[in-house]
């Protein structure tokens, strides 16, 4: 049996008749950049979160980046960031000027909240927590953390649409949330596309005037912004697909479940943990396993499609490995080296989950 990693076409299959015609009426319409589209999908998903203010822009690394300019980041700064996620989290900090400060993870391959304080100096700006693999960092806790200071809370909520921590959305506690609609996220656009949600209203005045060239109005240019715009295609394609993303993501948990079910109390492998505060979303399904590459290569040849999220420490990454050093992640290095993310999505069958549960069991037998 073949089982991809991802199934865009089956997804676009279910729902082709609206995608076409939201589609279609962009091109009709000729609202490519800005328009209609554009502001329709930010007040959508402003509702869905049940937040103020969604700006939306070119993608989930700049909706980072633009964030921390807004909040004034630059030469000089620091911003914690956790040890394991995509290289978008620290990239936008470097991009700023600032200086990325990792942090260890835990089992779950979350920013280890116990060892925040201690990376905390005079010149800490911001925190990222990042809701890696649709599981949820505890943000109250970190908002409790920074209480006081000008410490601001950055919800990298990427890999976490819809997900639940502590009864509230991720993206709704920090300062402010950055989301991507790559398109094999949770919610993906048909190229690239990202947005900045936040309840504060001059952070999201200051967003938007940075994404579109430091306009307020036009062609009164307030300062030197960039070019970071969701275009209309992308927007009408979210405004689409955002009616179906609690069904989707049900489908995500529900085969979440069916792994457990079906992998039993086999103990050969480590299955995802859910944080006690929230609700995981499966944006990745992340098993860990001592045997990672030979597992990896049976499953290949079983047809079965896997992934690594992600191989190499952050930290140790060519751009940070001048000041940090193996010894110091540990837990990132070994995170690192067992982890394999197995197939997940919302049309993943039973059928597949029983296969490559039972291909898993075969590979230890
Ligand atoms: C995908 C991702 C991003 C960046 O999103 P793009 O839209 O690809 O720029 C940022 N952070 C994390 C954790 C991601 O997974």
């Amino acid at each position: 049996m073949k089982v991809p990693f991802v199934d865009l076409k089956a997804q676009y299959d279910s729902i082709k008749t609206q995608i076409d015609e939201a589609i279609y009426s962009v091109i009709e319409n000729t609202a490519f950049i800005g328009g209609e589209m554009v502001s329709k999908f930010e007040k959508e998903f402003a509702a869905a979160l049940g937040i103020k203010h969604v700006v939306s822009c070119a993608n989930g690394t700049d909706s980072l980046e633009i964030i921390l300019k807004a909040w004034g980041i630059g030469p000089g700064d620091e911003v914690i960031v956790p040890g394991m996620s995509w290289i978008s989290t620290s990239e936008s900090v470097g991009s700023t000027g600032a200086k990325s400060v990792f942090v260890e993870v835990d089992e779950n391959g979350l920013m280890d909240l116990s060892k925040v304080k201690s990376k905390i100096t005079d010149k800490t700006r911001a925190i990222i927590p990042v809701h890696l693999y649709g599981n949820s960092v505890d943000v109250p806790a970190l908002m409790k953390l920074v209480e006081g200071t000008p410490i601001k809370v950055l919800e990298d909520c990427a890999q976490s649409h819809l997900s639940i921590l502590n009864g509230k959305l991720s993206g709704t506690v920090g300062h402010a949330g950055s989301f991507s609609f790559y398109p094999g996220k949770n919610l993906g656009a048909y190229g690239d596309a990202g947005c900045i949600v936040t309840n504060h209203e001059e952070l999201a005045v200051t967003c938007k005037m940075i994404a579109n060239h430091g306009q307020q109005g036009k062609h009164n240019h307030v300062i030197e912004g960039r070019n970071s715009r969701l275009d209309g295609l992308q927007a009408s394609i979210l405004s689409a697909k955002l009616p179906y993303l609690k069904e989707w993501t049900s489908k995500r948990i529900q085969n979440a479940l069916l792994y457990k079910k079906h992998f039993g109390d086999f103990d050969r492998i480590t299955l995802p943990m859910i944080t006690d505060s929230g609700q995981h979303v499966y944006h990745l399904f992340v098993i860990r396993s001592s045997q990672r590459e030979d597992l990896a290569k049976f499953l290949k040849l079983k047809g079965i499609e896997t992934a690594v999220h992600y191989p190499n420490p952050l930290p140790l990454l060519n751009p940070y490995r001048s000041y940090n050093s193996v010894e110091d992640f540990m837990s990132v290095e070994k995170f690192s080296k067992e982890i394999l993310s197995l197939p997940m999505f919302a049309e993943l069958t039973e059928e597949q989950i029983i296969y490559i549960v039972a291909s898993i069991k075969e590979f230890y037998a």
